[in-house]
């Protein structure tokens, strides 16, 4: 049995007792509600970040969860297919920022102080940053500032591992949407939820150097993803996991132990 460190699983005197000392490192998922193709569910990035952020957690002992923001920022053509397609919800950038804002003020007022930001949808990025200067500029002149890691969890991924698992080239991570790493980590971690059989195989998406608005329906594939999911394992599923939290790990234990 491992230890649970998702605090919203916890009570609050566990809560209160595990944060006392002020140097606890709490992770903070944030993902999206968002279409994945005929094969996954909305939840995939806010299911994969909060996942990502348990297991780094669990590896680094002593670690925390925060609650999963689970709304995402608007999802591009790009990156996500669009907003335009019905299943996906996209938030304005203030309420995202004004969310990463307050949770990083909320937990200084519990005394925590190290925080780290894990990111499961590539448009979130930026909103998280903002959030979290906005938060640090509030915070100026308390006697103990927050120092706030931000990151994507896919950047954690070594140049190796995907030399092996995209042996036909690897299509880049904005263009990953619906494809072989959130499909095999899914079919890793989330079996139940994922259905190969309804899974739509193209080739990956060509899309124009430049974004355009309202966006022109016909630039993403009919499937909703931007590349194919189909050469997806568990097992690639697992390679890709052990990277990812091999790498938050010794990032976030590099920062805050320093
Ligand atoms: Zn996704
Ligand atoms: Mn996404």
């Amino acid at each position: 049995m491992t230890t649970e460190t998702n605090i919203t699983r916890m009570d609050a005197f566990t809560y209160r007792d595990l944060i006392k000392d002020g140097n606890v490192v709490m992770l903070i998922p944030v993902g999206a509600i968002e279409q994945h193709g005929a094969h996954m569910p909305l939840g995939v990035d806010a299911l994969l970040s909060t996942k990502m952020a348990e297991l780094t957690a669990e590896k680094m002992g002593g670690a925390l969860v925060g609650p999963s923001i689970e709304f995402g920022y608007k999802s591009q053509q790009r990156s996500g297919g669009g907003a335009h397609i019905i299943g996906t919800f996209g938030f304005d950038a203030d309420t995202m920022i004004g969310t990463v804002r307050t949770l990083v003020r909320e937990f200084h007022r519990h005394g925590v102080h190290n925080l780290v930001f894990v990111n499961g949808h590539y448009e979130n990025y930026q909103f998280i940053y903002e959030g979290v200067d906005l938060a640090l500029r509030d915070l100026s002149g308390e006697p103990r500032i927050p120092q706030v890691m931000m990151m994507s969890y896919w950047d954690f991924v070594t140049p190796q591992v995907i030399e092996t698992l995209y042996p036909e080239g690897f299509p880049g991570w904005d263009v990953e949407h619906g494809g072989v790493m959130e499909t095999s980590i899914m079919l890793e971690f989330f079996p139940d939820l994922v259905h190969l059989e309804k899974l739509i195989d193209h080739p990956a998406a060509e899309l124009p150097l430049y974004d355009i608005l309202p966006a022109v329906p016909q630039l993403t594939p009919a499937s909703g993803c931007l590349s194919s999911g189909k050469a997806s394992t568990p097992e690639k599923g697992r390679i890709l996991t052990d990277s990812i939290v091999e790498g938050m790990s010794a990032a976030i234990r590099g920062v805050f132990t320093a």
